[in-house]
């Protein structure tokens, strides 16, 4: 009876629990990153297929790199055909552009290309070509892209038979629906200075948490450190003290390009970005190792300072 009774808990607990592997797993270079996919319910084969096939598309539409892109055809001045939805991406993208002041510049193109950062072909440029290169006003998605994605993304997830998913596209991590009991999603943040993990940020369903930083893409000459967040006023990386900034927000798009944004910013421009909107959190780490944070941020495991309203 005892060994019946036994075998009876165990089914029961095991009914209680939705099982932990994912039922479909799957690892993808697109947009010249690795991503992983990781996806619970009936559907979960045949949806990760379509965010696959959603990735590839979306980044041989917004590439700067393949002549075909409706990018490149901006670029080059001819008007691309475009569907509906890719106008609406442009004018989301634009609008962050404005809401930002500028901190979110998806026309900086020239200045990534003439700092070596298209073709890893690195150099130190003047303030002359510095300038010239912000005026080309060339388009360039790279800031935005990925988080877009996560919200294409969520659109597929919603209309097949999928309970939730966990997705990392290049860094940035997009959540989707609810983990067995309630339990929030934990997402580590990076330790932009010793390596490893910061903390953690408790998020509830679907949500986007996406970092940028100072420490992901850059080179070295002469002692100086160059990275990849470029500055709209200057033409050279954005100095503002930061080195990684975390944004989380219902909005893949809005969390990646205000990642971006909030870096370039810095702390008190972003703190004050931060208390005039209602749809984002974020955490923000200095040179000198010292982590701040958003009221609502919900970080956990580190010491940090409140941001608060
Ligand atoms: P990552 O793409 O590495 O995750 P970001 O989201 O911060 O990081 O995007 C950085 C990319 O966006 C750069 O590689 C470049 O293509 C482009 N970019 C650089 N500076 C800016 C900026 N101030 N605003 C918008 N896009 C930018
Ligand atoms: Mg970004």
């Amino acid at each position: 009876m005892k060994k019946l009774l036994c075998v009876f808990f165990a089914l029961l607990f095991l009914a209680g629990c939705a099982p932990k592997t994912p039922k479909a797993q799957r690892d993808i270079f697109a947009m010249d990153t690795l991503m992983s996919l990781q996806l619970w319910g009936e559907d979960a084969d045949a949806a990760a297929e379509d965010v696959e096939a959603m990735l590839h598309h979306l980044e041989a539409r917004w590439s700067v790199t393949r002549e075909d892109s409706i990018t490149a055809g901006l670029n080059r001045g001819i008007r691309p055909e475009m569907t509906p939805q890719e106008l609406a991406l442009l004018s989301e993208v634009e609008a962050l552009y404005r809401r930002t002041g500028g901190a979110f510049n998806p026309y900086l193109g020239e200045v990534s290309r003439l700092w070596g950062f298209y073709d890893k072909n690195y150099r130190v440029p003047d303030a002359q070509e510095c300038f010239l290169a912000i005026q080309a006003g060339m388009l360039d998605m790279g800031a935005a892209l990925k988080g877009y994605a996560g919200d294409r993304a969520v659109e597929i997830l919603e209309e097949l038979d999928v309970e939730r998913a966990i997705l990392n596209l290049g860094g940035n991590i997009q959540t989707y629906g609810h983990k067995p009991g309630g339990e929030p999603w934990k997402i580590g943040i990076a330790d932009p200075i010793r390596g490893g993990t910061l903390g953690v940020v408790a998020v509830e369903g679907t949500m986007s948490i996406v970092t940028s930083g100072s420490y992901q893409r850059y080179f070295e000459q002469d002692g100086v450190r160059y990275h990849h967040i470029m500055d709209g006023a200057t033409g050279a990386p954005a100095d503002s003290g930061l080195v990684s900034v975390t944004v989380i927000s219902r909005s893949g798009l809005t969390a990646d390009a205000l990642s971006t944004a909030l870096f370039v910013m810095g702390l008190e421009e972003a703190a004050a970005f931060w208390r005039q909107s209602e749809d984002f959190e974020a955490v923000f780490v200095l040179a000198d190792g010292t982590v701040y944070a958003t009221a609502g941020a919900n970080l956990s495991g580190c010491a940090y300072q409140e941001i608060s309203s």
